[in-house]
């Protein structure tokens, strides 16, 4: 799943929360400094384009995102329970004030709403949550049952089962077990088994060298010790603990993928038989591992991305010390329920996260209750998320716009000089078959099985993961579920999905400063066509997308002459990004965001071409704001990445995010776009023009 946008990594196949990347209404002005115009008020409405945010005092052929942006980013201050502020978090807090009042009325309507209704679990879900005195009484004890199966792992054959548990309560324990898309019949679906079980954020930082990786390593065996130690350990025991979890976690990293390498489809393409499988890791006995999970289907293949993974996950379960299986299970069972228990867990917890975004305090109770919910009870909410929001005429508008996009996408392939008819053929057919989904899904989630109680909060959690296991576990084989959607219906997100072949809009995203039924087509055509569908349609035909099918299947279907064209213009992409600075001394990895650059790219060239096509339908209207409608389309794009980062979410995005910088986003790619120099006056030499020879033909 390519997203526009840093998606949630601790729930990579299930509902992300709300805001995932961005992350509320702009805060009052500060300390004024003598912008041009005043900014809007906190509370403000939001708009597509807002001339108030341009710095007229800044050059737009020198730093476009300065001129864009400036004026807020002036004066703009990150809220300290925020990582950055900007464009996602004003969406973000636009949608979540709308998703509170949701829960807040289900809350007060659930006694009188029948027993097992699914009003009554979304209701009862969240009170549990925002029930922060019964969370305080209880403290450890919701979890003790789980530390006893984990004290009771004395045997090999006790540690398989013990594992099995915790990964249906949602624990990312040593690997991950899910039914995907088959890569070579996308019809359907597959048992897949992949690399996980980390506690820190990505693989990198168990192999880095350097001060500042060893003292991230230093401090996350601190922290696993004193997570340890509220778990009930002596601070000897936990200590002790600290280092076994480190070491098998260490041995994990050696062995998964990078980043980088994961990006390659073909290297997690590995379908194979049970007894392969078995061969690769005889320790496990797999079909008493999937009788754990509840597969009840037979499974004959599995596709095990990353075998190596698999194989030294097998060598360790048959070698490691049992003591240091059992602090690896009870690290990863605490820490990550830690957010929804007692005080002394959830400040660790957040002392630990804080590393990695710079955040200064707790987001409120109820925004952490909210997303929660969102994730687990995500299309209950969405229904009425939809009728309080997003009417008929607001899907049907924004439709227009994407469709005019899929036209300009089709019309820029027919005129591609460099691509060969055959290749030209098969990359039509995949447009024509690619799918859309906006707003929200045609079917929605029956959730008549999931459980809730009156509490403990965390074993609600486990029971939504439950459901959530229970509900796919026994796809292997069965047709794909074409309606299903990867995020849910508030997100401030969209999606591509190669091997469904189909791009996601849900109505969270289509509110303005994405879209405005209201606005000019250049403001339009610049947010929600070039940044956001034009974005997710250019993924299809990315470096990544490229390699799948019109079906979805995983197939070569360029000559080979098409691939080198391809791949060589790709490279100028690659170097292009590599000479942006990210953070501190940290260059941005232009391989590692190669495929978000390239749909940044392709996404405006398309957004332009359809503002083109609009604007002789239309007609052309006169200067709005002292604005043409091009000038408008490139500011409107560059304000749908107005984003204030704080430094330490700059330098954990290096490792983990395949998305460049906001700032690179916006004059990375203009700065490639003659029609952006005409549109502002630029001339060849100016920071933002750069020279034909270096302009790479993709899309
Ligand atoms: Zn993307």
């Amino acid at each position: 799943m390519t997203t526009r946008s840093l998606p949630s990594t601790a729930r990579a196949r299930r509902a992300a929360p709300i805001a995932i990347l961005l992350l509320v209404l702009a805060p009052a002005p500060g300390a004024a400094q003598g912008a041009p115009t005043p900014l809007p008020a906190a509370g403000a409405p939001l708009k597509v384009l807002d001339p108030a945010f341009i710095d007229q005092t800044a050059n737009a052929c020198v730093d476009f995102m300065q001129y864009a942006n400036g004026a807020w980013l002036a004066h703009d201050t990150i809220p300290a329970a925020y990582a950055s502020s900007g464009v996602g978090r004003d969406m973000g807090d636009h949608n979540e004030l709308v998703v509170r009042s949701v829960l807040d009325d289900a809350v007060a309507q659930r006694a009188s709403q029948p027993a097992g209704s699914t009003p009554r679990k979304l209701g009862t879900f969240y009170a549990t949550c925002m029930d922060s005195a019964a969370i305080e009484r209880e403290g450890l004890a919701p979890l003790r049952p789980w530390l006893r199966e984990i004290d009771g792992v004395t045997s090999r054959a006790r540690l398989a089962p013990a594992i099995a548990a915790l990964q249906i309560r949602g624990i990312n324990v040593l690997f991950r077990y899910s039914p995907d898309v088959d890569p070579h019949d996308a019809a359907h679906y597959m048992a897949w088994l992949s690399q996980a079980g980390l506690g820190l954020p990505d693989r990198d930082y168990y192999t880095k060298a350097g001060p500042s990786a060893d003292s991230t390593r230093q401090q996350y065996v601190e922290h696993v010790t004193r997570v340890l130690r509220l778990a009930g350990g002596t601070a000897a025991q936990a200590a002790r603990d600290a280092d076994r979890v480190m070491r098998l976690e260490t041995e994990l990293a050696k062995a998964s993928l990078t980043r980088l390498q994961l990006r390659d489809p073909a290297a997690t393409d590995h379908p194979m038989t049970l007894g392969s499988l078995a061969s690769l890791a005889s320790s496990v006995s797999w079909p008493r591992y999937f009788r754990s999970i509840g597969l009840t289907v037979p499974v004959r293949r599995v596709n095990v991305a990353e075998p190596e993974f698999v194989r030294r996950v097998g060598t360790l379960l048959r070698t490691a010390p049992l003591e240091q299986w059992r602090a690896y299970l009870r690290y990863h069972a605490v820490a990550e329920s830690a957010p929804w228990l007692s005080t002394p867990f959830v400040r660790e917890d957040f002392a630990f996260r804080s590393r990695f975004t710079g955040a200064k305090e707790l987001l409120p109770r109820w925004k952490r209750c909210l997303r929660e919910t969102d994730g687990d009870l995500g299309e209950a909410l969405g229904q009425a998320y939809v009728a309080k929001t997003f009417p008929p005429e607001a899907k049907a508008r924004a439709q227009a716009v994407i469709d005019d996009i899929r036209a300009a996408f089709a019309e820029r392939l027919r005129h591609l000089s460099w691509m060969s008819d055959s290749t030209r053929a098969q990359a039509l057919d995949k447009l024509a078959k690619m799918r859309e989904k906006v707003g929200y899904p045609d079917r929605w989630r029956d959730y008549s099985r999931l459980l809730t109680e009156e509490g403990p909060f965390i074993l609600n959690v486990a029971r939504a993961n439950a459901f959530e296991w229970q509900r796919v576990v026994n796809r292997p084989g069965a047709a794909v579920d074409t309606t299903e959607w990867g995020i849910t219906v508030p997100t401030v997100n969209a999606y591509y999905d190669p091997s469904r072949n189909e791009m996601v809009f849900p109505a969270g995203a289509l509110v303005p400063q994405t879209f405005d039924a209201s606005a000019d087509d250049g403001a339009n055509y610049g947010s929600l066509g070039g940044s956001w569908a034009g974005h997710e349609l250019t993924h299809g035909f990315d470096d990544e997308g490229r390699h799948y099918d019109a079906a979805g299947n995983l197939r070569d279907w360029w000559t080979a002459a098409d691939s080198v064209h391809f791949n060589q213009a790709a490279d100028i992409v690659a170097r292009q990004f590599d000479g942006y600075l990210q953070v501190d001394t940290f260059h941005v990895n232009g391989r590692l965001t190669l495929g978000e650059n390239i749909a940044d790219f392709g996404g405006l060239l398309t957004g332009y071409d359809a503002l083109e096509q609009a604007l002789r339908r239309d007609g052309r209207p006169g200067l709005i704001d002292g604005y043409t409608p091009e000038q408008r389309f490139f500011i409107s794009y560059a304000q749908s990445w107005r984003v204030h980062n704080r430094p330490e979410r700059l330098r954990t995005r290096v490792t983990v995010d395949p998305h460049a910088p906001e700032q690179w986003r916006v004059n990375g790619p203009l700065s490639n776009i003659p029609a952006f120099a005409e549109a502002f006056g630029c001339k060849p030499g100016d920071p933002m023009v750069r020279s034909a020879d270096s302009i790479p033909h993709i899309w």
